[in-house]
């Protein structure tokens, strides 16, 4: 492998990556801006008001239309204004985690952690979907980072449950093939088209409304995985649902595991 090349195509990442942060921070913060100069125009206008009820001429001024008109658009203003903030807090703080190395990385049983996740899931999900757990038969013990695990459940759950379009169905499975260990998460909401399931890993590709999806989720589960030796395949059908396949390999030296792997 030419080392060299590796390099540059991660220089090419990083800068795809950057340019795609700067755009998505960019423009919230062209709207904030605009948003913050036409409320400092408002509040000269309501300061002169102010002053106004001491001067009746000024007071007659702005009539009632007027503060009506002020008060709704000012609440807009301030509303997008703190959406545009909570979407870069969103991006910020899910790109901590890009940078997060696997160096905490430890034996653990996948079930386990699916079951953790799930219980912190629970109250979100009860009205959403029937969460059903097909395990296999014994612990499937795997090197991983114990909370990067629990951000990859909860990102493609959180996913799983956003595609129902009412109540739905999901399926959590696990099972042990040689040396991997794979988890099956099926849901029965929306599906994606050919070209959204190709792209869903992308950085800040989402089909969600504004402020409601990052396009982060998804990436950082394929960046995540792949740290850990692992792999990601999407299986998706419109109208029917999707399936989120990660396998990981068993760790090697756990006992539990001798049986399958040896
Ligand atoms: P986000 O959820 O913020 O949009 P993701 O990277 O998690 O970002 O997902 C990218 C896109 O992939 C979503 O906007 C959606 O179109 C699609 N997607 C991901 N998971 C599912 C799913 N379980 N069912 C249907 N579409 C999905």
């Amino acid at each position: 492998v030419n080392h060299e090349m590796l390099q540059t195509e991660k220089l090419a990442a990083i800068g795809q990556l950057a340019a795609g942060i700067a755009h998505e921070i960019n423009n919230p913060v062209g709207y904030i801006q605009s948003n913050l100069n036409t409320l400092g125009y408002y509040t000269d206008k309501l300061l002169a008001l102010v002053d106004g009820c001491k001067d009746e001429n000024l007071a007659k001024q702005l009539r009632q239309q007027d503060y009506d008109y002020l008060k709704t658009d000012m609440t807009e203003l301030l509303q997008e204004s703190n959406e545009g903030i909570q979407h870069i807090t969103n991006i910020t703080s899910a790109l901590t985690q890009f940078t997060r190395r696997s160096g905490f990385a430890e034996e653990c049983d996948l079930q386990q952690q699916i079951n953790t996740t799930l219980r912190v899931l629970q109250n979100e999900f009860k009205q959403k979907a029937r969460i059903q757990r097909k395990y296999c038969d014994k612990p499937c013990w795997v090197v991983f980072d114990p909370a990067q695990l629990n951000q990859v459940l909860m990102n493609v759950l959180m996913n799983a449950v956003q595609a129902m379009k009412n109540f739905g169905d999901i399926v959590i499975e696990t099972e042990t093939d040689g040396e991997l260990a794979t988890i099956t998460i099926t849901d029965s909401g929306t599906g994606m088209s050919e070209e959204t399931a190709r792209r869903s890993t992308e950085p800040f590709f989402t089909t969600k409304p504004e402020g409601e999806g990052t396009g982060l989720g998804l990436s950082l589960v394929y960046n995540i995985v792949r740290r850990h030796n692992g792999t990601l395949k999407i299986i998706s059908e419109i109208g029917k649902g999707t399936s989120v396949i990660v396998s990981v390999p068993l760790a090697q030296r756990h006992p539990s595991n001798k049986s399958i792997t040896a």
